[in-house]
């Protein structure tokens, strides 16, 4: 869904809509696995910044919640995850603030994004408010046992030929020296 800065420009553009899985694009960090549930609202803010220059601002406020699978971060067997937040953001024309030195900004820095052309794309948005709310690190089961260092076994499912043997201090040494070496 696109929000047209003239389209804004007539009446602000309420939105309410469920998009399939997979409709938004994720990369590597995370998987859109359920439909995701998006509402809220879009209008234009005129920023007056001088007698003829009046740039045109997109507000857009409103939340998601969906599922998402992301990698275990000791196992990286897919974890499912349920997300929502809410996101209250002001976008500007791309062009605005090309002279750094003339920037006039209100808001704190990091609540201002731009926008390309006339426009904006709601999933361009929504992929980026999803990444930001995502967990630093997530576990399939708190107790994961991981991937084996030596092997790359996944020490749930069975445990490795590698953890054989009677534990032997200075074997314990070199297996802590060689977690070293490889981090
Ligand atoms: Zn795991
Ligand atoms: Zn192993």
């Amino acid at each position: 869904m696109e929000f047209k800065v003239s389209e804004l420009e007539r009446e602000p553009i309420d939105f309410d809509l469920e998009l399939a899985p997979g409709a938004i694009d994720l990369g590597e960090e995370a998987e859109q696995v359920g439909p995701l549930a998006t509402a809220g609202r879009a209008e234009v803010l005129h920023e007056h910044r001088g007698p003829r220059d009046i740039v045109a601002d997109i507000l857009l406020k409103g939340s998601f919640a969906g599922k998402f699978q992301v990698p275990c971060a000791r196992c990286v067997e897919p974890v499912e995850i349920p997300l929502s937040a809410e996101f209250d953001l002001i976008f500007r024309p791309s062009e605005a603030d090309s002279e750094p030195l003339e920037r006039s900004i209100t808001a704190p820095e990091t609540e201002i994004g731009y926008y390309q052309g006339d426009g904006l794309l709601l999933e361009d948005v929504l992929r980026e408010q999803v990444l930001l709310s995502l967990p630093v690190r997530t576990l399939c089961k708190p107790d994961c046992k991981g991937l084996c260092p030596r092997c790359g076994a996944n020490r749930n499912l069975q445990p490795c030929s590698c953890d054989e043997g009677p534990n032997d201090p200075r074997w314990e040494a070199l297996t802590d020296l060689r977690s070293r070496i490889k981090s």
